[in-house]
């Protein structure tokens, strides 16, 4: 335990149950089969089932929807075990706390009843396709188009970066169902893509880090889904619905940046009380000390701070510039201190079969998906008056 007189305010005994469950599992189930995953530059598909098997998956969706009827504390508790137990490239939270919650929040009845308790048992693998090649930051200026014809609306385009993108049987793709519109003609039209012939996977992207994450590129070529597969079932909403559920998505990174901290310490500490140099523990020196008890008293600040906005999320108040705060702050550093643990680590923390080498290549995507760090300062900024 690193701080073994903090407990997160939101944490109760149901929670701590699903917490020692979720750890568990992952130790099993994920662990072995890390290095594979790592070297096929994707998890097994099967890893959604079994995911889904154990009840971990849609946490936060009505048990009436196939969920296990938690709240956003239940994703939370099965993200940050699988970060704890080192699984990077198992797209959970674009699964569980993106796609899912969207279909839930957003999506009419009859969606709701054809989605989520496929996603639930992992059946459905999710992805959420905004980024293009030509656009990321500017979301309103994406180019994929979604044109209605008769009953079906049919999608031109091409998205990168995709996570999931190898495995996803449904995809939230962000599209212009009026390109006149500017921001007003975005649709969240969905994808399934299961016999769609104009639906294409591209290239499974190498990366720096999460090499085990199946990040791709996605190609719509005259792919004709039903009318009824627009998200709410009325065109133009789009744009407001990535708004509402930013907050969330952006906490969401910012919890795994604080796990990633504490981790990157844990492991630190395990080796520098190990390792000697000059007759003496290389925890022994004062350098070594000084930087440590810079990186724990970070940690502590920004779990504290990422707790508060849980409650604040809980209780309808979390907002987007608030957000922004976390996501931007955790994951810078969540970036330094892991730089400063592999520091302590010498040329061991620069090799692989060290988990701190993987967990600095891991982290520097944190600073750029979900918005990158500059536009989170842009939106601080704009409260600024
Ligand atoms: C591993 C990985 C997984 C991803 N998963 C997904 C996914 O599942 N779905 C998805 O849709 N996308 C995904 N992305 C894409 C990610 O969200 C985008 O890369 C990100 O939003 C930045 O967009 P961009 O790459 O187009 O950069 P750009 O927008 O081109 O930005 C380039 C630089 O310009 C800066 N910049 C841009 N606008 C401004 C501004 N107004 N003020 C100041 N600076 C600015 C940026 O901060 C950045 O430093 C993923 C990316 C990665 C690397």
């Amino acid at each position: 335990m690193l701080y073994p007189n903090y407990q997160s305010p939101w944490l109760d005994d149901e929670l701590r149950i699903l917490r020692d469950a979720a750890a568990k599992f992952f130790a099993q189930e994920f662990k072995p089969l890390n290095e594979k995953w790592l070297a096929q530059g994707k998890v097994d598909r099967e890893a959604w089932n079994k995911a889904g098997e154990a009840g971990l998956l849609c946490a936060a969706i009505p048990a009436e929807y196939g969920g296990a009827g938690g709240d956003y504390r239940h994703e939370t508790v099965v993200m940050e075990e699988m970060h704890r137990a080192g699984i990077s490239g198992f797209g959970y939270q674009v699964h569980s706390t993106i796609v899912a919650p969207y279909v839930l929040h957003y999506g009419t009845e009859a969606q709701r009843r054809a989605w989520l308790p496929k996603l639930a048992t992992g059946e459905l693998v999710g992805a959420i396709a905004m980024t293009e090649p030509n656009t990321g930051s500017d979301l309103q200026a994406v180019r994929t188009t979604a044109l209605r014809e008769g009953n079906e609306y049919v999608i031109n385009g091409a998205k990168t970066y995709i996570t999931n993108g190898q495995h996803a049987d449904l995809v939230i793709v962000v599209a212009k169902t009026d390109p006149t519109k500017g921001g007003k003609g975005i649709s969240l039209v969905v994808v399934e893509t299961a016999g769609n012939p104009g639906f294409k996977r591209g290239r499974n992207l190498k990366k720096l880090g999460m090499k085990s994450a199946d990040t791709s590129e996605l190609f719509f070529e005259d792919c004709r889904v039903p009318a009824g597969n627009v998200l709410g079932g009325q065109e133009g909403q789009g744009f407001v619905q990535l708004m509402q559920q930013l907050p969330s998505e952006r906490l969401n990174i910012a919890q795994a940046a604080v796990v990633a901290m504490e981790r990157a310490i844990e492991i630190t500490l395990d080796y520098v009380r190990e390792r000697k140099a000059f007759g003496q523990r290389v925890l022994d020196f004062q350098n070594t000390r000084f930087k440590l008890a810079e990186c724990k008293s970070q940690a502590l600040i920004a779990r504290t701070f990422v707790d508060q906005c849980v409650l604040w999320l809980l209780d309808g108040k979390l907002d987007a510039a608030t957000a922004s705060m976390a996501k931007y702050w955790c994951t810078d550093k969540q970036c330094e201190i892991i730089d400063e643990c592999l520091q302590l680590h010498g040329g061991a923390g620069y090799m692989d079969e060290y988990e701190i080498s993987r967990m600095y290549a891991d982290a520097r995507v944190q600073k750029i998906y979900g918005g990158t760090n500059e536009i989170m300062k842009e939106l601080i900024g704009r409260t600024l008056g």
